[in-house]
């Protein structure tokens, strides 16, 4: 039973290089928690300080109750499983599984019990034999994770643990990982780049970029209430649309205009832009791709918010299909159904729907509303 406590750190390497930026958060016990963000945003770098394989440069960090700042990485009852599985070509996987325990001088009789325990959970029964060089990327990441498991440790660390394996593999093995934290029901921290990854694995998400908690939410909060336009455009593929907008107060109404296209904001929203002092100023304005729509009763119905634009590009991925078009010089993506008629070179009228609007501050990027 373990949560973990992260208080004011920050990471500064030996050149001088701040990777991680007065990071502060508490992982609860038993959640499973991601840190996503691009390359280079200090995800590893955090989840190496939890670990003891990387120093604090300051801030305190607990396991449970305990400060572990200066514990050794093997005294902190954690385990972490790397991208690259880190298995020893030489042992076969009932010796890599068991080599942790060895160290710790457990007896054999237990050793044994707790290998074949994980290898009934991870379904490795069958190949407990063999070497890593005769199993499967798949089989591999379920031996690194049986590894860690045997161990019983209070927090798991999984640093991008299904970057090495094809797309199809991908997907299952998130289910398994999924179905690991539900039966192991221990505290797991997880980092990846790949959103998707993040938005159906974590029970919350950390979003970072630059060494900075962009923002620390569930994944249908970050997808629904974005709190500025960098977690706005990372979370979502394809991503949200972005386009300045000039807004307008008139009489108790409050108006985006871009280009030709003027859209009448629905009130919650219009008090926000009011109450901030907005009139007459450049916002910038969200749309996610499935919130444009281009069959004609929302078209019609849509009087002057519907924007006119050329289909650049038809894409078809199956159950939707992908248009991308250029609006006031901004490339724009619209998500609509199979059944669309607009194709490659056709002008085509899409709706806003205004409900479903983000409004950003030009200057800070922080939603307004
Ligand atoms: P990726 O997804 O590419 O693994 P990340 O978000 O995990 O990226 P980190 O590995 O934590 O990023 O690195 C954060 C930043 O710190 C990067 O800009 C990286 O170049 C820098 N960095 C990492 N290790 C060192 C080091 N030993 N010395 C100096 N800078 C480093």
């Amino acid at each position: 039973m373990a949560g973990v406590s992260l208080k004011h750190i920050c990471k500064t390497y030996p050149n001088g290089f701040e990777a991680v930026k007065d990071f502060n958060l508490e992982i609860k016990d038993k959640e499973f928690l991601i840190f996503v963000g691009p390359s280079g945003c200090g995800k590893s770098t955090t989840l190496r300080m939890i670990a003891g394989l990387e120093e604090i440069t300051s801030g305190e960090l607990k396991i449970g109750d305990t400060v572990v700042n200066d514990v050794e990485p093997k005294d902190r009852d954690i385990a972490m499983v790397f991208q690259n599985y880190a298995l020893y070509p030489h042992m076969t996987v009932y010796e890599n599984m068991a080599f942790g325990l060895k160290l710790r001088k457990v007896p054999k009789d237990q050793i044994d019990k707790m290998v074949k325990e994980a290898a009934k959970i991870l379904d490795l029964e069958q190949l407990l034999d063999r070497k890593p060089k005769a199993l499967s990327g798949g089989q591999r990441q379920r031996v690194a994770m049986g590894r860690a498991i045997v161990c019983n440790p209070k927090v798991f660390l999984m640093d991008e643990p299904l970057s090495n394996l094809d797309a199809k593999l991908r997907g299952q093995m998130r289910i398994e990982i999924s179905k690991l934290h539900q039966r192991l029901e221990t505290t797991i921290i997880y980092v990846t780049h790949d959103q998707t990854e993040a938005m159906t694995l974590g029970t919350r998400i950390v979003v970072m970029n630059a060494g900075v908690i962009q923002q620390v939410d569930t994944p249908q909060k970050l997808y629904e209430e974005p709190g500025n336009m960098f977690v706005a455009g990372f979370i979502g593929s394809p991503q949200m649309n972005f386009l300045d907008a000039v807004c307008q107060v008139e009489d108790d109404d409050v108006y985006l205009t871009i280009g030709e296209m003027k859209l009448r904001l629905p009130e919650t929203k219009a008090e926000k832009l009011k109450a901030g002092g907005y009139d007459g100023k450049t916002v910038v304005l969200g749309i996610r791709p499935e919130d444009l729509h281009d069959e004609s009763e929302f078209v019609e119905s849509s009087q002057g918010t519907a924007l006119k634009a050329k289909i650049r590009v038809y894409e078809m991925v199956g159950a939707e299909v992908f248009l991308c078009f250029e609006y006031e010089g901004t490339n724009m993506t619209a998500r609509v159904a199979p059944k669309t008629a607009a194709r490659t070179g056709d002008i085509v009228k899409f709706a806003l729907d205004a409900d479903k609007i983000h409004v950003f501050d030009k200057d800070t990027e922080k939603t307004i509303t």
